[in-house]
C-alpha cells in the first residue's frame, strides 16, 4: 500500500470514506487533503490526527506529496477543476506513474475527456471512475458498493479492490472506462424511479385507510420489495431509521438524485435508448428539488412533494 494517499473532497461522504482510510491504514500512511472549503479540511485533521493528515492549499500540491489520488466532489464541472484548473489543477503536478481514482458521480463525457486529457499529458498515470452507492451511513460503516471503470483483466485491480475495499464490502469491475458511472446512473434511475413509484402506491393505499406500515410489510414479502421501502421508506415513521422518521434530515439530497436522474436520461439518449420513465420522472425530481417544503433534504422526500400525508 502507498505511503502518501491524497484526497479531494471532504464534503458528506469523501470525509467518511476518507476518514475509514485513515483508520484502517497502519500509522506510517500520511495523507494530504484539499477541499475549496477550508472548515472541512480543520476538521478533518482534527479528526484523523494532526501528526498523520495534511492539508494542502491545492490539488497541484495534493498530487506533488501523494503516490495515488482520490476525489469525491459534487459534479463535473467540479472534476474538472480539480483535474484541469492550469497551475494548481492535479494535472499541473507531475503525475508520473500515479494513479487518479474519481469516486464523483458525473456524467461519463466529463470523465472521459478528463481520462484523455490525463493520458495525453502522463502518458503512464492511471485515471478510474469509481462512484459509489450506499449513502452517507455506508461511506460512514465502510459498507458502500464501488462500480469500478476497469476491466476484469486489469493488472491494477487486486490493488484497486484492496484499497477501494477498505471504504465498501462490494467492488464490481464495469468493463471498462467510463462504465462504473454507467452502472452508476442505471443504479441510480432504478432507485429514484422506484421512490416515486413507492411514494406514490403509498398514497393510493393510505387514502383508502391502509396503515402504510402494513402496506410496507405486503411489499417487503411481495413483489414491489425494494431497498427503498425496506430501508429508506418515504413514508415517515414506516421505517424508524430512514430520512423520511427525521423530518428527511440526512441521506441522499434529492438536488443530487435530480442531477442523477438527469445524467442517466441524457446517457439514454445518447445511446439512442428511449426511456418512457425518464423525462417525467427527471420533471418530479426538477420540480421537487426547487420546492421549499423539499429543497436541501433527502430525495425520498419526493413523497412530500407528490402530497403524502405526513402524519
Ligand atoms: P458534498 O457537496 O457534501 O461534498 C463535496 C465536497 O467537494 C464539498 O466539501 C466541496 O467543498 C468539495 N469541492 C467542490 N469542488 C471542489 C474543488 N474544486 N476542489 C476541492 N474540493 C471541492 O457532496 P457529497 O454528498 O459528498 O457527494 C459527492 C459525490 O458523491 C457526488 O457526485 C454525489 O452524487 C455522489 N454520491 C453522494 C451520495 C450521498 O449520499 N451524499 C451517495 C453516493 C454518491
Amino acid at each position: 500500500m502507498p505511503k502518501n494517499i491524497g484526497w479531494i473532497g471532504l464534503g458528506a461522504m469523501g470525509f467518511p470514506m476518507c476518514l475509514n482510510l485513515v483508520k484502517k491504514l497502519s500509522s506510517d500512511t500520511h495523507f494530504y487533503v484539499n477541499d475549496v472549503v477550508q472548515g472541512f479540511v480543520d476538521k478533518f485533521v482534527q479528526e484523523g490526527g494532526q501528526t498523520r493528515i495534511h492539508a494542502c492549499a491545492s490539488a497541484k500540491e495534493v498530487a506533488d506529496k501523494s503516490d495515488i489520488i482520490l476525489s469525491m466532489v459534487p459534479e463535473g464541472s467540479h472534476v474538472r477543476a480539480v483535474y484541469l484548473t492550469p497551475e494548481t489543477g492535479l494535472l499541473a503536478s507531475n503525475l508520473a506513474s500515479k494513479i487518479l481514482i474519481d469516486c464523483s458521480t458525473i456524467d461519463t463525457g466529463t470523465s472521459l475527456a478528463v481520462r484523455d486529457d490525463c493520458a495525453s499529458s502522463h502518458p503512464r498515470a492511471r485515471f478510474y471512475d469509481a462512484p459509489v452507492s450506499g449513502g452517507v451511513s455506508g461511506a460512514e460503516k465502510a459498507t458502500l458498493t464501488f462500480m469500478l471503470g476497469s476491466a476484469s483483466s486489469n493488472p491494477d485491480l487486486p490493488f484497486l479492490q484492496h484499497l477501494l475495499g477498505l471504504m465498501g464490502g462490494n467492488i464490481f469491475p464495469c468493463g471498462g472506462a467510463s462504465l462504473g458511472l454507467t452502472a452508476k446512473l442505471c443504479n441510480n434511475y432504478t432507485s429514484a424511479m422506484i421512490s416515486v413509484a413507492t411514494s406514490e402506491a403509498m398514497i393510493v393505499g393510505m387514502k383508502a385507510g391502509m396503515d402504510p406500515r402494513v402496506l410496507a410489510n405486503i411489499f417487503h414479502t411481495s413483489t414491489a420489495q425494494s431497498a427503498i421501502c425496506d430501508d429508506w421508506c418515504p413514508v415517515p415513521g414506516v421505517v424508524p431509521g430512514a430520512p423520511s422518521s427525521r423530518d428527511y434530515k440526512g441521506g441522499f439530497k434529492i438536488a443530487l438524485m435530480k442531477k442523477d436522474v438527469g445524467l442517466a436520461v441524457e446517457t439514454a439518449g445518447r445511446l439512442g435508448v428511449e426511456v418512457v420513465l425518464g423525462r417525467p420522472g427527471l420533471g418530479v425530481y426538477e420540480e421537487a428539488a426547487a420546492d421549499p417544503r423539499c429543497e436541501g433534504l433527502d430525495s425520498r422526500v419526493v413523497y412530500r412533494f407528490l402530497g403524502g400525508r405526513e402524519d
